[in-house]
């Protein structure tokens, strides 16, 4: 089941890929991992998804410690505390959900302390949701001049989550504000950012994002069937 929905996600990703004049290579499979357990995320790296990302710190911690990621790289995409910045900063190849300055603060700290550079990508509320976090369209470049600040960060790119869409196309003028943003970001050559990743695009609006620059899909559903959230999910 999982290889097979990942074998027809690819499929997709190709073909918007190349209604777009990309090359499909450009684009990357993340395997949003939350809520399934070690051996379906052990089957979605079998199947040949890029990487992982998880949401909840302590779901990151257990599924390490049983080698859940082995053999693919593991990026922390969901909200994160400050005070479980420990937990994270070093076990992951990239966050994500940088999406406030006193976040950024805490992982250079951490970053520095464990004597690596950590990188992160700049998470931009695009569809000023109250109820999502995230840089503002116009604070998110103001972030990514002052990169020098936190020489223990390298910032490789932005992440967004758009509001939930009524229809397919809805979404493409939140990815191509979040593109434009980069393109301005990365013309500038800020320090320590690097600017080579756009993570945009889930489940129902995948292609659209890829059609609008997106590097890399996050995709959770369309990979491991809808998800049950029991108690507090
Ligand atoms: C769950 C999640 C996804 C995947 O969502 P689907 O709609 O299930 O594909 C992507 N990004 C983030 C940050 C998520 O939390």
């Amino acid at each position: 089941m999982i290889a097979e929905n990942i074998a027809a996600i690819r499929a997709r990703m190709e073909d918007a890929a190349r209604r777009a004049g990309r090359d499909p290579k450009e684009i990357l499979l993340c395997a949003a991992t939350k809520m399934n357990d070690a051996s379906r995320v052990r089957e979605a790296i079998a199947a040949g998804v890029d990487c992982c990302g998880e949401n909840r710190v302590q779901e990151l911690v257990q599924k390490s410690a049983e080698h859940a990621y082995d053999g693919a790289p593991v990026h922390f995409i969901g909200h994160l505390q400050t005070n479980k910045v420990k937990q994270v900063v070093g076990k992951v190849t990239l966050i994500q959900s940088v999406d406030r300055l006193p976040l950024l603060e805490c992982i250079e700290k951490e970053a520095a302390r464990q004597g690596i550079v950590q990188d992160i990508l700049l998470e931009i509320n695009v569809g000023q949701e109250e109820s999502k976090s995230g840089f503002t369209a116009e604070e998110t470049p103001e972030i990514a001049a002052s990169m020098a600040q936190y020489p223990h960060c390298r910032l490789r790119g932005l992440m967004a989550i758009p509001p939930v869409s009524e229809k397919s196309g809805d979404n493409c003028r939140y990815f191509e504000k979040i593109r434009r943003i980069a393109v301005d970001i990365t013309a500038k050559k800020q320090h320590n950012s690097l600017m080579d990743i756009l993570s945009m695009g889930m489940t129902d609006d995948f292609e659209d994002a890829i059609a609008c620059g997106s590097t890399m899909v996050r995709v959770g559903t369309a990979i491991f069937g809808a998800r049950y959230y029991h108690n507090n999910g």
